[in-house]
């Protein structure tokens, strides 16, 4: 989004993924049963005698008026890079940043995003001019971490950008250039950048899989109501946030599932709902928080930043995956 790399340099394909005895087969899901755990797929059925459904969250700007028409999504890598060519010709004016709905991926990225283009606009030698608004429907920007929302917070007063919490973005009306709020107020754009809202995938929906829109899975085990077929990441409703770092903790527990079943014994490790979270402060700054999510108690953690230290671990977070996956060396920049 703001020039600090090109689309191949961050496009890890799965068919690159280098583990022994892993065939991947590119295609589209069109069925899933869970009674029978067979699959059916552009490329045939599969039955399984154990099925893992990571299939994430699709997004959906179409469902929020004028979103499409008269701003800009930057949750996926399209929309990312679109919106890279929409600064890089910005002249000016009232940037907002909002959410249309939840639940929604990465919770700190709005506010990432704030700070990021707070600096883009500042190094451009336009930020004099140009207000930058938040709009979140909390009343900090990362509830489950106070002492994360009050450093965002702060850094937003230090730059002045405006917190507008409590409120969600309802509708965009382009020919007006404002954005209508959850509370009917209107808030006058220039630049809108949205979170669009988020979907279990069409054919998770349509399997008995899903209830209230997303899977509900077992918080301990990631199994869900039927058995032997599990569910990670994105496309559950485990309670944690959605992100990746939630979803590797979640397939780790899976697979460990797997392993002892097909080995006979009680599977050794349950999963404990931790993670850790990078969030962008801007100035090439990196926050930290390490927070753990379990089942009927408050979320409890740790926020450190943020800092160039982070920032450096946040680079060898990414690499040591890449390295793990996909056996090569890679840097985020
Ligand atoms: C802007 C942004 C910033 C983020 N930053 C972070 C971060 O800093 N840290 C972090 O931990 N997370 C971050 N995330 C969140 C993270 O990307 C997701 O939570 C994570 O990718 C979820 O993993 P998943 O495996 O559940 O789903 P995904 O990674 O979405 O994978 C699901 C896959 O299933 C495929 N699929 C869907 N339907 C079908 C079908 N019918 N047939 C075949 N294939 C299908 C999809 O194409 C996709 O490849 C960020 C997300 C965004 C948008």
């Amino acid at each position: 989004m703001f020039g600090r790399t090109v689309p191949d340099a961050v496009r890890h394909l799965y068919r690159d993924i280098v583990k022994p005895g892993v065939r991947f087969v590119q295609t589209s899901v069109r069925a899933i049963d869970p009674v029978a755990r067979r699959v059916e797929t552009d490329s045939g059925a599969f039955d399984a005698d154990v099925l893992v459904v990571a299939l994430g969250a699709d997004l959906d700007p179409a469902s929020t008026p004028g979103l499409i028409e008269g701003g800009h999504e930057f949750y996926t890598v399209a929309g990312a890079f679109a919106t890279r060519e929409v600064l890089e010709s910005f002249s000016g004016g009232h940037v907002v940043i909002g959410l249309t709905s939840t639940p929604f991926k990465c919770p700190p990225a709005p506010s990432e995003t704030a700070l990021l283009v707070h600096d883009y606009l500042k190094h451009r030698g336009l930020r004099d001019g140009p207000e930058v608004s938040v709009v979140m429907p909390f009343g900090v920007p990362i509830p489950p971490s106070p002492a994360a929302s009050q450093s965002l917070l702060d850094a937003f007063a230090e730059r002045g950008i405006s917190w507008v919490p409590e409120r969600m973005v309802r509708a965009l009306d382009p020919a007006r250039k404002v954005v209508l709020l959850d509370n009917n107020e209107e808030l006058p754009y220039d630049l809108f950048l949205g979170v669009p809202a988020h979907r279990a995938p069409r054919v998770v929906q349509e399997s008995d899989l899903c209830v209230d829109g997303w899977i509900p899975v077992n918080p301990l085990t990631l199994e869900t109501s039927f058995p032997g077929v599990y569910a990670v990441g994105d496309v559950t409703s485990v309670g944690t946030p959605k992100a990746g770092v939630f979803a590797e903790g979640q397939a780790a527990v899976v697979a460990n599932q797997i392993i002892a079943q097909h080995r006979s014994h009680d599977a050794t490790n349950t999963y404990d709902g931790r993670g850790i979270c990078y969030i962008e402060f801007g100035h090439d700054q990196v926050g930290r928080v390490d927070v753990t999510f379990r089942s009927g108690e408050r979320p409890s953690g740790q926020f450190e930043g943020p800092s160039a230290i982070y920032a450096a671990d946040k680079s060898e977070f990414g690499s040591s995956r890449i390295r793990r996956w996909f056996g090569r060396d890679w840097a985020a920049y």
